[in-house]
């Protein structure tokens, strides 16, 4: 379907971006292989490191009259396989847009280039007393690019929102090579189509984002953290709306099953907590501006959670014991990865069903023999599924894991939910876009790709089933 790359190709790049940003060998490209989706690899034909977003419409203009494939990537921390070069041809390296152009505090707004690291976007903004909060367990490492891309929601989503709630305006070239600003720098828009959330979560198959601005917020003055334990993980889940219920929106409200918590502890050779009775954990947060009341939130979940048989519940005081927690949390991803090939799965439901997603993904994970357990941001209704594959596993593992994660999306999507919270469907959940989507509906996304990209070249094979 596509054409390979020509040598004639490869010099206009070189003359356009300069030798040292195409990169062609093996070794070079080797990073541009792989994101941390399961063990898949997929081989570009060149990795190129454009300056600015002139060098990518220059390039975009070039392959989409060459009908070569170009797919963005940024931190490469995807989990969806989002920035694979599943039909080779060219990866766009955003790396070197790595500037922050503007903190305006007067507006509470700044303005990135997107590969801003978000831990380094956070920090920033934090010295001049603003808080970004989209907040993802990655942040040390992924792009403000991909967060874009992705709609990355993280740790905060449930008080302060996704990424999606917080751009106003973008930079975007299109694969024709034109570059549009959509969006404006105001806290409301009602003029024309808003094409600014259209490209926040596109997944990088519309158009390269080259610019975003943010709004901001003040930082809070103060935090609690608490951790509670449940011997019984259905109960933990159960506890969660009832906070909600009870009037407080906590700034933060992770599940963490045993099996979660156990492989990062081991991985950090840190244990702050005891998994020896539990099937679950919660980690709670509250924030705000003012210390009482946000003692008198801390003190309203406690005493919802007295009513779920949790266990003893630790108030983590001091800087030290909250960043302590927060690392085991933070962890889990790249804990359980470390010598394990997994599948993770990133449902989403209203948060009163909490529970049954949790049972359905025992229950199912019991019927087919898998290993599977669950941790996230159970306060919006996102929970991980990680499905382990055993060391001897292979094909027929693979196909197990398939058909349960069918049985667990469909019963995600009868719960009122949705298959992807924050990670996107990218190459791996493609197949299953057919449980909560009609074909007119997919006709319908179908044709907004092909009035943006009528040649298909801008990250190809992902999130349309064939
Ligand atoms: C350990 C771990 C923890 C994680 N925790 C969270 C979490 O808490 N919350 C969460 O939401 N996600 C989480 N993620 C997933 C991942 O970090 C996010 O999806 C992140 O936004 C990806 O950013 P990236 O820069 O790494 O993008 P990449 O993986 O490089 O790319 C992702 C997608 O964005 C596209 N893209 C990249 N840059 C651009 C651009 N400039 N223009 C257009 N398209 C572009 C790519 O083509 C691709 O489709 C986690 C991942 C890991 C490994």
């Amino acid at each position: 379907m596509f054409k390979p790359l020509s040598a004639e190709l490869l010099t206009e790049f070189r003359a356009l971006i300069g030798p040292e940003y195409v990169l062609t060998t093996a070794e070079e490209t080797e990073p541009w292989t792989h994101d941390y989706t399961e063990d898949l690899r997929f081989q570009p034909e060149v990795v190129l490191k454009p300056a600015n977003a002139a060098d990518i419409s220059a390039i975009l203009r070039l392959c989409n009259e060459a009908g070569v494939p170009v797919t963005a990537a940024g931190g490469r921390t995807g989990l969806s396989g989002g920035m694979l070069a599943v039909h080779g041809g060219v990866i766009l390296a955003m790396d070197r847009l790595n500037k922050i152009l503007e903190i305006d505090e007067r507006n509470l707004q700044a303005s990135v280039e997107p590969a801003v690291i978000t831990q380094v976007f956070q920090d920033a903004v934090a010295e001049k007393g603003l808080l970004y909060p989209v907040d993802p367990a990655s942040r040390g490492s992924c792009f403000i690019g991909g967060n874009l891309a992705e709609s990355s929601g993280g740790m905060r989503a449930l008080k302060y929102g996704t990424t999606r709630d917080y751009v106003l305006d973008l930079e975007v070239v299109l694969p024709s090579g034109e570059i549009i600003h959509t969006g404006a720098r105001t806290l409301k828009n009602a003029t024309g189509y808003d094409l600014t959330r259209l490209m926040v979560g596109s997944e990088g198959t519309l158009g390269i984002i080259t610019k975003g601005t943010f709004k901001l917020v003040p930082q809070p003055a103060f935090r609690k953290l608490m951790l509670a334990p449940f011997p019984k993980g259905e109960m933990a889940c159960e506890a969660v709306s009832a906070i909600f219920r009870a009037g407080v929106i906590p700034s933060a409200l992770e599940f963490m099953e045993k099996d979660a918590i156990d492989f990062a502890q081991n991985y950090l050779k840190e244990f702050p907590f005891d998994t020896s009775s539990v099937e679950a954990h919660l980690l709670i947060e509250v924030d705000g501006q003012d210390e009482m009341g946000v003692m008198g939130q801390a003190e309203k979940v406690f005493a919802v959670l007295e009513g779920f048989e949790c266990g003893e519940i630790l108030f983590a005081d001091s800087p030290e014991e909250q960043a302590r927690l927060w690392r085991i949390r933070r962890t889990i991803g790249e804990a359980t990865r470390a010598g394990n090939v997994i599948k993770e799965e990133d449902t989403c439901v209203p948060r009163a069903e909490l529970a049954s997603l949790w049972k359905c993904v025992k229950e199912t994970g019991k019927k087919y023999g898998l290993q599977a357990f669950c941790f996230g941001h159970a306060g919006d209704g996102n929970l991980h599924v990680h499905i382990l594959r055993p060391k001897d596993g292979g094909q027929v593992w693979e196909e197990i894991a398939r058909k349960a994660v069918r049985e667990i999306f469909a019963y995600t999507i009868q719960l009122g939910g949705t298959l992807s919270g924050e990670h996107g469907i990218g190459w791996v959940q493609k197949e299953f876009m057919d449980i909560p989507f009609s074909p007119i509906e997919l006709e319908l996304m179908k044709g907004i790709k092909k009035v943006f990209d009528p040649k298909g070249i801008l990250n190809p094979g992902k999130m349309f089933p064939a």
